[in-house]
């Protein structure tokens, strides 16, 4: 893949056109004034059929996989292995389409897409990938749709890079097939508001050393006795995101909601493979907020003089300039080669996943810091807009593991195959 279609490019002239419409205008409620961002989200979805086509592919999956639970023999030929060879232009287009409200939207929100891919990614990424069909049906529908909201919670006070090492929260059996549930994580995107929450924990276990413990995950309803959901942190950046904490306090959770139906369902390589999810996605939230630090760039560098000439007719503004077009073309190389992938029906390892993580997290910031470098004063000012970019670009250096987490995992897999 070398560029987007006409297709694609309509589409993302029309999401181009919402964004402008219905965001843009309502930004500083958004960032600054604690509007949650779930109400237009859901006007992305329905404007977009969004809502409709993930509930008629979640209907699809589940009929499939439910008739594979009667022991019928499924034909489908949507369903079947991808083959070796080209990958198809459906499936390359519904790849694409798939990224192109990331990047439209992060070109001026980039809070909203951390919103919705936690939700939608993450939270019912991972019922999707290791809940029990019973689970599926009843919690991911929703999520998938943006019906309710979801949060995925592994990170706490005293464990953040060292996610599972260091990890305090526990799940005891209670002894009639349940389990009592303990413990705070923080940092957790929609945590403030969300309807589903995934929480990962330990399993206590008498005899085992506590490190040695299993990861568990339970699927929790807000609301549920002994669980409390604290209100948005006030953040440097993605104030359209809102971030919380959890608190649990004897929460009984029944054998239902343990991810899976089983103490092996959903543990630390369930978690690893989401990590890689979410790092993936970096890539397009950094194109969108590139393109948009190098479009307002350019139109300053146009137009502001000084010492009698546009400021862009100096080489050291055109150097900047040069290497955020040098920028924007490697993620959108990046972007394609995820496309592609995706198209081809396979996944980044954890490491490759890492390198575009931290590549594209790295540049972002780069790039935003340049921009608001051209903007001079005026760039300091909210105003300009383009402060926020450089604010925004910065979390994606932080959440998801931080840069240094994503070198520490690219190393290890290289001198592994050394
Ligand atoms: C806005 C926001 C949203 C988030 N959303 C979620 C969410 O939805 N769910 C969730 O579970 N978590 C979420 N997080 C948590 C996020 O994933 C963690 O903040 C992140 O993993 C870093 O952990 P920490 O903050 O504890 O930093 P620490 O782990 O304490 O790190 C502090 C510093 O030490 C460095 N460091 C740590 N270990 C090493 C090492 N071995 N070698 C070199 N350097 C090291 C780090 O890179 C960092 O620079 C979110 C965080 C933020 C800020």
């Amino acid at each position: 893949m070398i560029g987007w279609t006409e297709q694609q490019q309509m589409v993302k002239g029309m999401m181009r056109d919402f964004v402008e419409k219905e965001i843009v205008p309502i930004i500083d409620d958004l960032e600054y004034n604690g509007v949650p961002p779930y109400d237009v989200l859901r006007k992305l979805f329905t404007s977009f059929g969004m809502d409709e086509l993930a509930g008629a592919n979640f209907d699809k999956q589940i009929a499939r996989q439910e008739a594979i639970a009667r022991g019928e023999t499924v034909a489908d030929a949507a369903e079947k292995k991808p083959q070796e060879g080209p990958v198809s232009e459906e499936a390359l287009d519904a790849a694409a389409m798939s990224l192109l409200p990331i990047i439209e939207i992060s070109r001026h929100c980039q809070g909203l897409i951390t919103a919705m891919g936690v939700s939608v990614g993450l939270t019912a990424g991972a019922i999707m990938a290791k809940g029990s069909l019973a689970q599926k049906k009843k919690y991911a529908r929703d999520l998938l749709t943006l019906k309710k909201i979801g949060a995925w919670a592994i990170t706490e006070p005293n464990s953040g890079s060292d996610a599972f090492g260091a990890m305090k929260s526990t799940a005891k059996r209670d002894g009639k097939g349940g389990y009592l549930l303990n413990g705070s994580k923080t940092f957790i995107t929609n945590g403030p508001y969300a309807d589903t929450i995934v929480f990962i924990c330990r399993l206590e276990e008498d005899g085992v050393e506590a490190r040695d413990r299993k990861i568990v995950s339970f699927i929790l309803d807000s609301g549920m006795p002994g669980l409390e959901q604290s209100a948005p942190f006030k953040k440097m950046g993605i104030g359209s995101s809102p971030t919380g904490e959890l608190f649990l306090s004897d929460v009984h959770a029944g054998p239902e909601r343990l991810m899976g139906e089983s103490e092996d369902g959903y543990g630390r390589s369930g978690a690893k493979s989401t990590f890689s999810t979410e790092r993936s996605g970096v890539a397009a939230m950094s194109l969108g907020l590139v393109e948009r630090a190098l479009e307002m760039s350019l139109e300053y560098a146009k137009t502001r003089v000084q010492f009698g000439q546009p400021i862009g007719s100096y080489q050291l503004i055109q150097l900047k300039l040069a290497k955020m077009e040098v920028a924007r073309l490697n993620l959108e190389n990046l972007v394609f080669r995820f496309i592609e992938t995706r198209a081809a029906g396979k996944d980044f390892t954890l490491s490759e996943a890492s390198a575009m993580k931290l590549y594209a997290a790295q540049t972002a910031m780069e790039v935003a810091t340049e921009a608001v470098q051209i903007f001079g004063g005026a760039g300091y000012m909210r105003e300009t807009r383009v402060e926020q970019l450089m604010r925004d670009a910065k979390i994606l250096q932080i959440y998801a593991g931080t840069d240094e987490m994503q070198i520490v995992a690219i190393a290890k897999d290289l001198l592994g195959r050394a």
